[in-house]
């Protein structure tokens, strides 16, 4: 090992081959398995020239006041929610990210997630498991809700929002979406998918399913007074950040019947305390945060972390930079360690 390595942070274990790439150019420390306490994060970050996190490290102002030296963070994970952006470019701290990868897996688990609640398939397996089904098939056993043909409403047309949508064409659903900015034209025809109003969305889609990131506009975009405004028969799906949702208006609506069920992978506090009100309700269903859990998808999360960190230190942009701004702050070659 050279003396003069730069010194990276890794926060929590991550798979073998982020760790390997980092150790080719750097003296790395692996804070643990679970998310360092606040204090042992504080203790540690003093030296450190570079921090791999994780969406558990909160990585603030305090922080940054004593990593005099840091120069970047990267994230693994897409959302960047954990990380005051706009603190780091004002002091020239690279901030990456890891997207792309992980939008399949997460598309997929929505799904997952959409079929399970519509159909009932956590009650039906307990049905069965529970020695409840005697009689061989009836007419009546665990009526579900359709899905195809159904009209599916989009909040956050991104690259998870639109692999989302690209699987509702085979379930032959009409697609609309709300996002900030409107799709291309081309893709707009390429899905059949209408631009329209939160409120017209809210009103008339049958699953509305969340996939805009967590910020000062879209925290409890989903309140009670929007949540009103869903059918009666209407599902909501969220795999994107608890926080969107006001938790309580949710299990009031759920309680209420206002809306008809609800698939949350996302919560406004993760863990979930075991007290939450939504763990007693039998018309949602819960998964701890495994959007992008995929062996496959975690492993190539991890490299491009390292990667993205390494380019950074090489005085390289790397590809998933996500504060461009920073670049008028610190060009590439004055971060360059490697
Ligand atoms: P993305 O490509 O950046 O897409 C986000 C979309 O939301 C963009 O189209 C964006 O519009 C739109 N948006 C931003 N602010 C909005 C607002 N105020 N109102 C309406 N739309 C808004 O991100 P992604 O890769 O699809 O990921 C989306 C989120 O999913 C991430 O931020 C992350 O929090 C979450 N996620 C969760 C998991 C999980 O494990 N459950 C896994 C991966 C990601 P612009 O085009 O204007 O930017």
């Amino acid at each position: 090992m050279q003396k003069n390595q730069p010194f990276v942070l890794v926060t929590r274990t991550i798979p073998e081959i982020g760790r390997k790439i980092l150790s080719n150019y750097c003296k790395i420390e692996v804070l643990g398995h679970n998310p360092p306490s606040r204090k042992h994060l504080l203790d540690k970050v003093e030296k450190a020239d570079a921090i791999l996190c994780l969406l558990t490290e909160r990585i603030d102002k305090d922080v940054f006041d004593i990593a005099r030296k840091l120069k970047v963070v990267s994230t693994m994970s897409s959302g960047v929610d954990h990380i005051d952006v706009i603190e780091s470019t004002k002091r020239g701290i690279y901030v990456t990210n890891t997207p792309d990868v992980l939008t399949d897996a997460t598309a997929d688990l929505t799904w997952a997630l959409i079929l399970t609640v519509s159909r009932r398939i956590v009650e039906a397996d307990n049905f069965v498991r529970n020695g409840k089904w005697s009689i061989p098939w009836s007419p009546t056993l665990l009526l579900g809700s359709n899905v195809f043909g159904k009209i599916l409403g989009i909040i956050g047309m991104g690259r998870i929002g639109l692999a989302v949508a690209k699987r509702a064409k085979g379930f032959g659903m009409k697609i609309q979406y709300y996002s900030r900015n409107r799709l291309k034209k081309s893709y707009e025809n390429e899905l059949d998918a209408d631009y329209i109003s939160l409120d017209e969305l809210l009103s008339t889609s049958d699953y509305i399913t969340i996939h805009a990131p967590l910020s000062k506009e879209t925290h409890h975009l989903i309140n009670k007074d929007r949540i009103r405004k869903m059918k009666y028969s209407a599902f909501l799906i969220n795999t994107s950040r608890g926080s969107i949702v006001d938790e309580n208006s949710l299990v009031q609506a759920l309680e209420k019947h206002w809306i008809k069920g609800a698939a949350l992978d996302v919560f406004e506090k993760e863990p979930i305390h075991k007290k939450n009100p939504l763990l007693k309700l039998n018309n949602i269903i819960l998964t701890p945060h495994i959007g992008s859990a995929t062996n496959q998808t975690r492993s190539i999360m991890a490299e491009i972390a390292a990667t993205n960190l390494i380019e950074s230190l090489s005085g390289r942009i790397p590809k998933y930079l996500v504060n461009h701004k920073v670049l008028k702050q610190c060009s590439p070659e004055e971060i360059k360690m490697i």
